[in-house]
């Protein structure tokens, strides 16, 4: 049974009641302290009940009529005016008061007071007591400062986040918002965003539909997490944020409001795009890259499904880039591929594509094909384009291009294939003479089986030993005698003959594979050199060709040491040549490498002179010994003006700078007078020799080859001049 109190007992034992029992009953358990005191200046109390103890520390004896203290010293001095005003207000309008203030208890310690009071009036109506309770509420009080506190460093990180803070209700409008989230948005202040931003939806997210989504998540999950959107600032402007939220239910499970923060992403959804960029486009020219690329094929195809219309993949490459690129640099060379890819972009229609596959090859997808007369009208327009004359640092450049075209659906019907057809058709487009163009065609392929096949059987065909030297012989314009030989690459390769150097040194370069095989033709060219002169012939100095590749590698200076080493061969009688554009490219680097080359005793010639872009002060500086004219420039001397005026420039260049200059492909008596008459100094070609066999090369040194002496055509005294005619190529 539940213990009775004694006002229970009061009441059930019905016995009559005793107010004064009930009222001492009261006060001595009760938890505060019950007065009575006086409205004066010191609030001297007239009666206290014995909680005072336990209240402020004092005994009722020390307090009642201020024995030992009065309760306005008790009261802490700063709270003592705003106590007594207080009362006294209260008690002026005759109510109850309600005052909280702190005292100093006996032990020192200080409490918050509770009191709440009435006045009394004595039998003249003034205004004489105060009775009233105390309570202390020390422990209240301080549970409410830590809440407070609590509150203030919460607001304090509400004001003062840098993410936006926000509260919004489900039906789009906000409840609250940070000064961050204010300053994110574009607004002024919190509350002027809350005033403006009535409807989120439509107001703040630019594709309405993802506020719908994050409703979504929110009703779903309850949260959403990283959740990124494009929102519109107060300005207009779009910025990207991201979200992390969650909802906030009533105990019913109904949602109350939606609250979480938002941070300003812009920068780093602008750096991702940039790197996204990066990995889809060239760097140089801005086009989308190979990978976009097939992106580009693979999205058109979809559509040519769909519509039932063609795609056309249109492989572009650069005639003669790498010449352009090697003679005058990189930088000229990579404003020529900018200058082509604008010209590109103005060829196609805007659903078009124009991507640099690499190096100077350019890819077109062309969409909504539907036959090859719509296609050639772009392609013809392209070579049209692209063969537009291109000024560069005041020197004019003629261009062009070679096109190979692979068609969707007929070719293929995947990026790849139609890539690798439109590739073929390229090359077939360049080996029928550049500028112009090819579409693939199944027999395409063939070819480049062939190629394949060719490369495959290249890498075995040093260590299978078929390749041989050809010399081709170089005579001396006044004395007719053979002075040099230069020495020509052939391969011999099993079920397929004899193969000219022409149709397999690229491929040698491509794969590296001419490292190895230049070395080989050093070596035997410098062991048949000689071999001859061991044999007693005439000494000669024989020329070899090097390959820029072969420059490239580090090994080259020694390779060369090795080879005259091995030979016992002066280094007098090797020249090495190099071709004109390449010597041009890069001509500080190039230099040095000469120079070293130099220092070795040997000749250096620059080949296929009068192609290239030479700059004449880097032609001064080089360590070189003889420009060899190109062939092209002897085959019309005798009818072309121009190729005469050029042939005799570079002669008379060529000896301004000390040196000896070569005529290459001299064929006719016609070419022989032209340049004896000018002075060239050495002569090679056919009318004399075709390249031999080592054995034919050495019976001509020998004299032992049949010759006719040349009958001076037009009596100038060509008499030594000896045509031999070879047996081989
Ligand atoms: P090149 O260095 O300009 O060699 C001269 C080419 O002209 C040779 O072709 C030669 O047979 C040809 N020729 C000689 N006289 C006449 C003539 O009177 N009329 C005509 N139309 N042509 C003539 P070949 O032997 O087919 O060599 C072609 C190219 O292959 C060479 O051009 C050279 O660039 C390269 N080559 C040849 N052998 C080697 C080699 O061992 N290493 C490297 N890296 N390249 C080589
Ligand atoms: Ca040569
Ligand atoms: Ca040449």
């Amino acid at each position: 049974m539940k213990p009775q109190t004694l006002l229970d007992q009061a009441v059930t034992e019905s016995s009559p009641l005793d107010i004064t029992r009930l009222l001492t009953t009261i006060t001595t358990n009760l938890v505060g302290m019950i007065y009575r005191c006086r409205v004066d200046t010191t609030w001297t109390m007239e009666y206290v009940s014995d909680c005072c103890h336990r209240l402020t520390g004092y005994q009722p004896d020390e307090v009642m009529f201020n024995k030992r203290i009065s309760f306005d010293q008790i009261t802490l001095p700063e709270d003592r005016e705003r106590v007594r005003r207080d009362i006294h207000a209260a008690l002026e309008k005759n109510e109850i008061f309600e005052v909280e203030y702190r005292i100093q208890r006996a032990d020192g310690r200080v409490c918050w007071m509770l009191e709440r009071g009435v006045g009394i009036r004595d039998e003249y109506g003034r205004m004489v007591w105060i009775e009233g309770y105390m309570q202390d509420i020390s422990e209240q009080m301080s549970a409410n400062e830590a809440m407070l506190e609590a509150v203030r460093r919460y607001s304090s990180i509400f004001e003062h986040a840098t993410e936006g803070i926000f509260q919004t209700a489900p039906d789009g409008h906000y409840l609250n918002a940070n000064p961050a989230l204010a300053s994110i948005y574009g607004h002024a202040s919190a509350g002027e965003l809350i005033r403006h931003l009535r409807d989120i939806q439509h107001q703040l997210y630019v594709s309405p539909t993802r506020r719908s989504e994050f409703m979504e998540r929110m009703h779903e999950k309850g949260e959403v997490i990283n959740f990124e959107s494009q929102v519109y600032r107060l300005d207009g402007s779009i910025i990207w944020i991201s979200e992390n939220a969650h909802t906030v239910r009533k105990p019913d499970g109904s949602v109350l409001f939606f609250e979480g923060t938002v941070v300003d992403i812009t920068e780093r959804k602008q750096h991702e795009a940039k790197l996204e960029h990066l990995a889809s486009h060239d760097s140089l020219t801005g086009l989308p890259n190979r990978s976009l690329l097939r992106d580009r094929i693979d999205q058109a195809i979809v559509k040519a499904r769909r519509e039932g219309s063609k795609v056309a993949v249109v492989f572009v490459d650069l005639d003669h880039f790498k010449l352009i690129n090697d003679s005058l640099g990189h930088h000229v060379g990579d404003r020529l591929l900018l200058e082509v890819a604008a010209r590109l972009v103005t060829c196609v229609r805007s659903h078009d594509s124009v991507a640099r596959q690499g190096g100077d090859e350019f890819v077109l997808v062309l969409t909504e094909q539907h036959g090859d007369t719509e296609t050639l009208a772009i392609i013809s327009r392209l070579l049209e384009v692209i063969s537009r004359p291109w000024m560069n640092d005041g020197q004019e450049f003629g261009l062009s291009c070679s096109v190979g075209i692979s068609c969707y659906p007929q070719d293929g019907d995947d990026p790849d294939t139609l890539l690798r057809c439109a590739d073929a058709a390229m090359y077939k487009a360049k080996a029928s003479g550049r500028s112009t163009y090819h579409f693939y065609t199944p027999e395409l392929n063939d070819a480049i089986n062939e190629r394949l096949e060719l490369e495959n059987s290249l890498r075995h065909a040093l260590e299978r030993d078929e390749f041989r030297v050809h010399y081709q012989p170089r005579i001396d314009t006044s004395s007719g005698r053979i002075v040099g030989a230069e020495a020509l690459i052939r391969w011999d390769c099993p079920g397929k003959g004899i193969i000219p150097p022409d149709s397999f040194i690229s491929i040698a370069e491509e794969t590296g594979l001419i490292v190895p095989i230049g070395r080989w033709i050093l070596q035997e060219a410098c062991r048949q050199n000689s071999a001859w002169q061991r044999a007693g012939l005439p000494p000669i100095s024989v020329s070899v060709n090097l390959s820029p590749i072969q420059f490239r590698h580090a090994g080259l200076v020694k390779s060369v040491a090795i080879a005259l080493q091995q030979a016992n061969l002066d280094p007098a009688y090797l020249e090495l040549e190099l071709t004109e554009s390449f010597v041009m490219h890069d001509a500080e680097r190039i230099n040095v490498a000469m120079q070293s080359l130099k220092s070795l005793g040997v000749d250096i010639s620059v080949d296929d002179f009068g192609t290239g872009y030479s700059s004449l002060s880097y032609l001064k500086r080089f360590p070189v010994d003889r420009l060899k004219v190109d062939k092209s420039f002897v085959r019309d001397i005798d009818t072309d003006p121009d190729d005469a005026a050029i042939v005799r420039a570079i002669i008379t260049l060529g000896h301004a700078l000390g040196l000896k200059v070569v005529a290459e492909g001299v064929e006719t008596q016609a070419h022989l007078e032209f340049l004896q008459q000018h002075h060239c100094d050495e002569l090679q070609g056919y009318y004399f020799s075709r390249p031999v066999p080592a054995i034919e090369m050495g019976a001509l040194l020998g004299g032992l080859q049949t010759c006719t002496p040349l009958q001076a055509a037009s009596g100038s005294g060509m008499g030594n001049i000896v045509p031999i005619r070879g047996t081989a190529s």
